[in-house]
């Protein structure tokens, strides 16, 4: 099967066991995994037929290698984009997919609200090469209307945003951009390309952390970037063929293991996740809980319009700042306290003393990131026994005393 199966209307969990296998004629059940640095030629002639563009034909796994193309195929199918390149990390995705087309002289426009390191290639590294630079309040639309009343090359954003879970327009941010010239590039790693299609509002480009939801075991690290065939073969494969962000075709054979169970644990997740956040929310010591897919959050209908649902991710506030939150961290059993997210196991992560440490209290309150806000990465176990756990951790220290 290959990418023929969108136009047969297959459905996305049908995608992801069946989309973009090419069978070698062994007839392998699982997909063939080559792990190879080069290729061999026929002839001379061949070789000089493949550098002239003349036949297909691999020549070296920094461009490209049958593995990995697997996995970019699928992920393909899955975002309904024309084309993919997968590479080792998230990071290099978005690094690549900013820095091939950005030059000297241009502008780019970001939300503020961007995962750790995409925040410092925006505010350090592009600065560098003479690239302005501009971060904007993601939810405030007339911020990227005065942002992008001027030229612009390009703008980048995430939502869900990390950790608050902020929305952002995906529609009339990508109107907007596209008035000022800008290629919109959306990292999609909260909602997964299951619950929130960019394409479809407009973005030009999606990046993903593969390492998240992908694998989303815990295993291998990997990033993706799609887009159209012209912008991905025109801008994005010549440099990333010349700067070698290239992933390990052991790494993508894991991914296209990952995306075989993708749609169950997306929506096992993203059920457990929204139970949790109801309980949480009528639990006492919680100052506030935000979940895209309840009706409470400030952004709910706006979310509930480009997501299909709320996500694996629920952020909250313990009273009590960050004393309560560490002592409800310290008490846990199961849940693990980890910044990794998208695990089949559910992880906690106390953003101010860890992601967003860096970026300084000033920044954390213009996020609303207090002391005593907790991400939860819901994953896999029963919810009752992750309710259980963090029950644990909400008791009040004479409670648990007696309790044991
Ligand atoms: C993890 C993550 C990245 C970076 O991905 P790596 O695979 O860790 O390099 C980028 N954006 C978001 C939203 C992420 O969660």
């Amino acid at each position: 099967m290959n990418d023929d199966t969108r136009q047969a209307g297959l459905r996305p969990s049908t995608l992801l066991v069946h989309a973009g296998t090419e069978r070698t004629p062994y007839g392998e059940t699982s997909e063939a995994m080559f792990l190879t640095s080069g290729f061999v030629y026929d002839d001379a002639e061949q070789a000089e037929a493949t550098f002239l563009g003349q036949v297909e034909h691999y020549q070296y796994s920094r461009f490209g290698n049958p593995t990995v193309a697997a996995l970019e195929r699928r992920l393909a199918v899955l975002e309904g984009a024309e084309a993919c390149r997968a590479t080792a990390t998230g990071m290099a995705a978005v690094h690549a997919a900013l820095l091939c087309h950005l030059k000297a002289g241009d502008r780019l426009v970001a939300s503020r609200a961007l995962f750790g390191s995409c925040h410092w290639i925006v505010a350090n590294l592009l600065p560098r090469y003479g690239i302005e630079s501009v971060f904007v309040d993601g939810a405030d639309l007339a911020a990227w209307e005065q942002a992008l009343s001027v030229p612009t090359a390009c703008v980048l954003l995430e939502t869900p945003s990390n950790p608050m879970l902020d929305i952002v327009d995906l529609r009339a941010v990508c109107d907007l951009a596209h008035a000022a010239g800008a290629v919109v590039v959306v990292d999609n790693v909260f909602a997964t390309p299951l619950l929130q299609h960019p394409l479809a509002f407009g973005a030009d480009v999606v990046v993903y952390s593969c390492t998240k939801h992908i694998d989303g075991q815990g295993r291998v690290l990997g990033g993706a970037v799609l887009g159209t065939k012209a912008w991905i073969e025109g801008a994005l494969q010549p440099f990333i063929r010349n700067t070698g962000p290239a992933i390990s075709p052991f790494n993508a054979w894991v991914l296209l293991k990952g995306l075989e169970t993708l749609a169950l644990r997306v929506d096992a997740m993203t059920r457990s996740a929204m139970a949790l956040a109801d309980h949480l929310a009528q639990s006492p010591g919680i100052a506030r809980v935000w979940y895209p897919g309840r009706a409470d959050h400030p952004q709910s209908a706006l979310a509930m319009r480009q997501m299909s649902a709320g996500g694996t991710l629920v952020t909250f506030e313990v009273e009590g700042g960050k004393p309560a939150a560490f002592r409800l961290m310290n008490a846990l059993r199961l849940i693990a306290v980890s910044n990794n997210l998208g695990d089949s196991r559910s992880m906690v992560t106390h953003p101010a003393t860890t992601t967003h440490m860096r970026i300084g209290p000033e920044e954390r309150a213009r996020l609303g990131i207090t002391d005593g806000v907790i991400r939860l990465s819901v994953g896999l176990e029963d919810p009752r026994d992750i309710i259980d756990d963090l029950e644990r951790g909400l008791a009040r220290p004479d409670r648990l005393q007696a309790a044991e």
